[in-house]
């Protein structure tokens, strides 16, 4: 998955648990959006898997369509 920096957009590292931008030197979490209501979904974790729900009634959301956006650290 490419994670890019919201500022420079570069590629960003996976780095204890974060994104880091190695450019900007800053760090970063993933959040998710609900593409259809830009709502923070629900992450369900199950058998080293995730799934995201959205609990505004769009139900359970595809990684290929689910939002993914970064907040500063
Ligand atoms: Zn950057
Ligand atoms: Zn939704």
């Amino acid at each position: 998955m490419d994670a890019l920096c919201p500022v420079c957009t570069q590629q960003m590292n996976w780095q204890d648990g974060h994104f880091h931008c190695q450019t900007c030197n800053s760090d970063y979490r993933q959040l998710a959006d609900c593409p259809d209501c830009g709502v923070p979904l629900q992450e369900l974790k199950a058998c080293g898997a995730v799934d995201y729900l959205c609990q505004h009634g769009h139900g359970l959301i595809s990684k290929k369509r689910v939002k993914y956006r970064y907040q500063l650290l």
